[in-house]
Order: C-alpha cells, then structure tokens, then sequence
C-alpha cells in the first residue's frame, strides 16, 4: 500500500472532486496533504482524490467518538432502537445510489452491488433487535434476599478497518451492532472505494444519528497505525489480508485493545462422484466468478473426486463463454473489472505460473477483447485444470476471477486438500448423499460450511468467521457474536437487607 500516492498530470482533473473524512456528522477536509487516487476501474482512469489521515486527523475523529460516547450509551435502548430502523429505512430506499458508488469505484455490476447493500441491510435490520439482543440474565434468590444479574455495557469507542471488496456490506457488518450497543464508531475503510461510507454517514446523520457515533477516516497505514496505538479506541474490527489481519490482530491486542481480524481464503468445493454434475459445473462457475472472483468466500478451487472429474471440467468448461464481461453499469454485464491495474496483472500471472508448474489451462481469460483493448482492468473468466497443492498458484489467494481443479481420488484425499490448506474461511460440498455431507461437516477444519450452496455467507442473525489464517482473534463477525464483541458483561450481587440484620462475618461469602 503507498503511502502517498503522486498526482500524475492526467490526474490534474480529478483534483477538483475529493472524497473528505466525515467527523462527528460533517465532511471534514484532509489537511495532511497526503491523498490517493479513486480510479474508475471499468475506464482505468482517476475519478477522485481520496484524502489520507494524518496522525492529527484520526485523533480529531477519535476525539469526536469519544465525546459522543457518554450520551450515546445513556440514549434510551428504545431511541437507539427507533434510529436503528431509520438508518436501516434510509439504507433501503437509498439501495441504488449506494449500489452506483460501488460499481462506480469498485466495478462490480449493479445487480451484485445491490445483492452487497442487500446483505448489508440484514445486519441493520439484526440491529434493530437490539431490546432483546442487550438483555442480561437475571437469578433471584441465589442466597437468602441475595439476587445476581448481568448485564452488557458498551465498550466505548471501537473502530473498523475495512477491505475493498465490501466497501458498504463490510462496515455495515461492524458499525450496525457497535452503534445499536450503544458504543462509538471510527471507520477506516478502503482507500481504494472509499465514497459509499460518506455517503452511508449522511443516510445516518439524515436518521437523526447525533454527531460523533459514526466517523469515517480514510487514509493508509499511517491512520491505521494510530488506530492500533490509539489509547481511547477500546477494540478493532478488521477484514482484508491475511498478513495485515495478522498484523492488526498483534499490535492492536499488544496495545490492550479486543481485536476480531478476519483474513484471506481460498475457498474449495468438493464434488463427489454422485453429484449433480450440471447443478454443481452452474454453482461452481457462479461462485468463483461473480464480482471478478473478489470475494472472501468466492469458490477459488473445485475438488473433484474419483470419475466425476472430466465431465465436471467439461461442464464448468462449457459455461464459460457465455460470461458476459464489461462495465458494471452496463445493461446486460455480469462480470466487472479488477480493482487496480497492479492486481489485475498480478491474478494473470497466476496463469502463467500455473501453466509453468504443470497445470492445464482450459480457459485463458487473458484472450477477453477487454483485457487487450480496454484501458480499464479488465480480465475473462480463467480455467485452471489438474492443479496441484504445491504449485504456486494453488498456495496463493489469487482474488480474481480464476477457477482452479485439483483432482482427488477418493473423499479422504479431497478432506486432506481442505484441511492442509492454511485457510479455512469457507467451504461446500456437492453431493446427493446426506450421510456423506454430514461426514464433512463433522470432519472438515473450516468455519462456514454449504451443502449444495457455494457461498455459505450465514445470514446476519448468525456470526460470519474462519477458521486457521482466516481469522485472529476468537469471536466472529456479525450477529450475536458481534454483540457480544462490542460489549463486556458486567455481574452484580445485590440485596436489600433489613436494617438490624447484619453482623460482622470475616469468612469468605457462601451461597449456602
Ligand atoms: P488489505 O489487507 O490490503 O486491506 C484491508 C485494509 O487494511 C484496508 O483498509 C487497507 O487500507 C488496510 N491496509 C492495507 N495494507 C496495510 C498495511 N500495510 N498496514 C496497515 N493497514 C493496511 O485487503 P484488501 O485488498 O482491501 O481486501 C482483499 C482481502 O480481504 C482478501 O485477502 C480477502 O480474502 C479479504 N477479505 C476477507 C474477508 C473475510 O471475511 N474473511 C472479507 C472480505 C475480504
């Protein structure tokens, strides 16, 4: 990630329109002097300048959370509750202009966007149950007039550092509970989409949000890193790599702080020989290229075990040619761009590497017209066949729009492939017998397991986390474990004696 990215000439233009951090409900202009650029992927060229925070600036955000934070958490549950559905109503009505900042700077097609702000809204619409979520427990009598009981305070202000792929589900997944739990929120989203969570802040300050609960700082490992060292940030929600959660998740609990640090994946589905072929080739090409392949939960490799191999190739094959790739805000477009040139030219080279260690290419999405004579990031649909666990290409994330075919004799070869594998973000299974799915269920060291579904995203009133170098930290994303996150659990033993009834005991407290 650079750390200030140089206007070229070309980019003179692009000046005039700057996407600004958003403190305490107000667009706040960068005075670091340091920026990035906001490309149009689908054209290659820089649509804005994205301002990058300065250590000055993300305290001034900080300072603005924590400000708000004590008449936040004194709001009544019932107005936290009431804003929550306002959000989540302006959110709704608001789908498509989210969805056209997305595709805008992140190039997905429109219907995909909308499928994002969908699944965001689901984590709003989780929040609003917030009456119910924050109830404590409660046991009277536990020893004579003596009655104990929990509840769950908010942590203060916490902070979410976000990747580009997601660029409104992903912090709806954190701010949506840490908000409705009464805590403050500062997000640092991707530099590279950065738009959608300005414009998220002003659909929440619309809801009657008061200033300060939700603040957006953009910028790079500068503002980053003062998040991480920041003393009055109590906890840190990441999504992105495996080697920045990694390091998230270290430095920010070396600082004190509770950090949940989702990472990379490589997702595989296995299909067994009595599979549905035909359903299993249109699940597989769905999951592995929808939005370019730019999803933590994508299919990136296909096990076929015993026979059904060749004809599943062929399937998944014959499907390919009728991927409609182009501009995310075409009628008709399927497929978008990648994000950035560099990332584009880095997901090829996984084909020429592939090729070079032995496997087959049966698609080669480097032939795509878009991927010679569009300026923008561009890249066809990619086959890979008879891959290999040592190769290269099989080890790496490639994030992109490339399905690989590691071929296994039996299903205990095909279970050794998934749980060798330094990741475990997801996984599915394609079979019509039950007890065989049920085995790997049972068996299989992966978070988020499908049974003939190839993206098994658990909807927002479960929690969302890997296993192994897809998640640091232990409690996962979202849901009720995004609840207990963004809170602590507070125990109180009380009771009402009667005066005259008490005496000097110096004994350690009974119950009995
Ligand atoms: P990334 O790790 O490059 O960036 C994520 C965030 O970290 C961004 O906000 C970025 O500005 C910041 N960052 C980047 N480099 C940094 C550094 N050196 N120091 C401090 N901060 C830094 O990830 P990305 O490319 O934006 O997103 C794609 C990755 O995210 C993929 O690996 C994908 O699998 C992963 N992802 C995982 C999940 C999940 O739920 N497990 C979901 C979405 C994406």
């Amino acid at each position: 990630m650079t750390q200030l990215a140089q206007p070229t000439s070309e980019q003179a233009s692009a000046e005039t329109e700057r996407v600004n951090h958003w403190i305490a409900n107000a667009r706040v202009a960068g005075t670091s002097g340091r920026s990035g650029p906001v490309y149009n992927p689908a054209t290659g060229t820089i649509a804005r300048q994205v301002d990058f925070a300065s250590v000055e600036e993300v305290d001034a955000a900080v300072a603005a959370a924590r400000d708000a934070f004590p008449a936040w958490r004194a709001t009544s549950i019932s107005r936290r509750t009431e804003i929550m559905f306002r959000i989540r109503n302006l959110v709704e009505q608001h789908r498509e202009e989210i969805a056209a900042h997305l595709t805008r700077e992140h190039g997905k097609v429109r219907t995909d966007a909308l499928g994002e702000v969908a699944r965001g809204l689901e984590n709003l619409e989780f929040a609003t149950g917030i009456p119910h979520l924050l109830k404590g427990g409660f046991s009277e009598q536990v020893s004579s007039g003596i009655d104990v009981y929990q509840i769950r305070q908010p942590l203060g202000v916490v902070a979410g550092i976000t990747p580009f792929n997601f660029p409104a589900m992903v912090p709806m997944w954190m701010f949506a509970n840490a908000i409705a739990c009464g805590n403050t929120f500062v997000l640092k989203p991707s530099e590279k989409d950065p738009s959608a969570s300005v414009y998220i802040g002003e659909l929440l300050k619309e809801a009657g949000l008061p200033d300060g609960v939700y603040n957006v700082v953009h910028g790079d490992k500068v503002a980053v890193d003062r998040i991480l060292e920041h003393p009055d940030i109590a906890a840190v929600s990441f999504v992105g790599s495996t080697p920045i959660a990694r390091y998230i998740y270290e430095t920010g609990t070396k600082n004190g702080k509770r950090v949940q640090a989702l990472g990379g994946a490589k997702n595989h589905m296995i299909v067994l020989p009595d599979a549905d072929i035909e359903m299993a080739a249109d699940a597989a090409v769905s999951a592995a290229y929808g939005s370019a392949g730019e999803r933590c939960m994508a299919i990136s490799v296909v096990v076929a075990v015993g026979d059904v191999a060749d004809p599943l190739v062929d399937a998944i094959a014959e499907r390919l040619p009728k991927i409609k790739v182009g501009p995310g805000n075409e009628e008709g477009s399927e497929m978008g761009p990648l994000i950035t040139k560099e990332h584009r030219d880095k997901v090829a080279s996984y084909l020429e590497s592939g090729v070079s260690q032995g496997a087959t290419l049966r698609a080669d999405g480097r032939q795509h017209v878009l991927y010679s004579e569009s300026e923008g990031f561009f890249l066809g649909v990619s086959l890979l066949d008879n891959v290999t666990p040592e190769m290269e290409c099989y080890r790496n994330e490639i994030f992109g729009p490339v399905l690989e075919v590691v071929r296994a004799h039996d299903y205990p070869e095909a279970l050794g492939i998934v749980n060798d594998n330094q990741y475990g973000n997801g996984t599915a299974i394609f079979t019509r017998d039950g007890g065989a799915a049920r085995q790997y269920q049972f068996d299989v060291n992966v978070g988020m397991v499908g049974i003939n579904v190839p993206i098994p995203v658990p909807v927002a009133y479960y929690s969302f986390g890997g296993w192994k170098a897809s998640l640091f930290g232990d409690i996962h994303m979202y849901g009720p474990e995004g609840i207990q996150f963004y809170t602590r659990g507070k125990v109180v033993t009380a009771r009402w004696p009667d005066p005259g009834t008490s005496s000097v005991d110096l004994g350690f407290p009974r119950t009995r």
